[in-house]
């Protein structure tokens, strides 16, 4: 089985279909949380999402935001201002659709959250000491997380801090307890613009982190015509 795995598509809808149309033979979808969040394209994202066949996804913290779940003071000022434009625009079906998500999914041996296993919602997982620390909070082989828009694997047996797979085509076999990042589709931060996500076997147990450009620019327009922070629309271009 081939899985699509994608995270934090915040709104870029350009991004998002990028991803999907170089990706149509996969068998499942997985996503782990923040489809809304900084971007122009909330409600077009959650569609285009909510329609895949045998999806998975989790709820993000934008996502929980978006829904009043929480004090948008916890977030940074720009953040804060696109939750409050999302909140202002998103249609009662998109709304429906947040609220409908779960913190946590299960399939066979892998969990999905969108932060990490011990706070499925807010955790980052950015470190070694961190990654290994979250080991102990849950029980299934592999973890699926998102968050940091940076992609990451952590294996429980590596011995010293692996290095983040930024390259195309980085195949790997899990061959132990495994914490597994996709990295962003919509807003990647690890300076390498390209949407980023992941393709996982969970029969085979293998992990390919997979890039792909998209145009930006057509992002950074609507970014520019909705009012939302310019800052979002620079950020794409570099990936930061
Ligand atoms: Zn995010």
């Amino acid at each position: 089985m081939q899985v699509l795995v994608f995270s934090d598509v915040h709104s870029n809808l350009t991004a998002l279909e990028a991803v999907l149309e170089r990706e149509t033979h996969v068998d499942a979808y997985w996503c782990l949380g923040d489809i809304v969040g900084y971007g122009p394209d909330p409600n077009e994202c959650i569609e285009r999402v909510r329609r895949l066949p045998n999806l998975m996804c989790v709820r993000g913290n934008h996502d929980a935001a978006t829904l009043g779940e929480v004090d948008q003071q916890t977030f940074n000022h720009e953040a804060g201002l696109a939750i409050t434009w999302t909140k202002r625009v998103i249609n009662a079906q998109s709304m429906e659709y947040l609220l409908s998500l779960p913190e946590i999914e299960k399939y066979n041996d892998i969990t999905l959250v969108h932060g990490s296993p011990r706070n499925p919602v807010w955790d980052y997982v950015m470190d070694f000491r961190t990654a290994m620390h979250m080991f102990t909070y849950f029980e299934t082989r592999v973890c699926l997380l998102g968050h940091t828009h940076v992609p990451a694997i952590w294996q429980e047996s590596a011995t010293k801090a692996p290095t983040a797979p930024v390259l195309d085509f980085y195949k790997t076999k899990i061959m132990s307890k495994t914490i597994l990042n996709p990295g962003s589709v919509g807003q990647p931060r690890d300076h390498n613009p390209q949407a980023s996500y992941g393709i996982f076997d969970p029969d085979a147990m293998t992990w390919e982190l997979r890039r792909i450009t998209y145009d930006v620019s057509d992002v950074q327009k609507r970014i520019k015509k909705s009012g939302l922070p310019w800052r979002h629309a620079l950020r794409l271009a570099e990936g930061w």
